[in-house]
């Protein structure tokens, strides 16, 4: 399957190979690892490989793709970090508060009394930590 792809994006450049990741799954159409930024512990990325920027121009069957990735995602971080609940959310255009022009799903573990906001800031994790949890939620996959 050939992915239509920019140069210039970031998550296009991880697809390719080009810049690292926590890598949890890939299938034919669709990527999933970790958020280096993350808002709790556990927040993961379904992606889907072909740079399509929002929901509106993404084929339906790539975008079932990416919610299939993402419930699987969701379904390990259930089992493996046991949340108080779990947020999939897809931001389109930055007056939502998108900031990768790449159409991604974030699967966001919650935690009771968390400070989680819908537009939250980004602020980069521990690597050594988002790397363990990445080894928890693959082996539940
Ligand atoms: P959004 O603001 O909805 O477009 O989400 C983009 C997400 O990508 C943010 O949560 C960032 O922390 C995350 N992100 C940006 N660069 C990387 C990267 N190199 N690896 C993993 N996650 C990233
Ligand atoms: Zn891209």
């Amino acid at each position: 399957m050939t992915h239509p792809t920019d140069g210039s994006c970031i998550f296009c450049r991880i697809v390719a190979g080009e810049l690292p990741c926590f890598k949890l799954f890939e299938d034919e159409a669709t990527i999933a690892f970790m958020d280096i930024n993350p808002v709790n512990p556990g927040h993961a990325l379904a992606v889907s490989k072909g740079h399509w920027p929002t929901v509106d121009v993404i084929p339906p069957d790539i975008l079932a793709g990416v919610a299939r990735t993402a419930q699987r995602v969701a379904t390990a971080a259930m089992r493996v970090l046991e949340p108080t609940g779990v947020n999939l959310l897809q931001s389109n255009g930055p007056g939502a508060g998108q900031s990768v022009p790449h159409l991604h799903m974030h699967v966001i573990p919650r935690r009771a009394g968390d400070t989680v906001t819908l537009n939250w800031s980004y602020t980069p994790g521990d690597k050594a930590e988002i790397e363990a949890i990445c080894h928890r939620l693959k082996a539940a996959l």
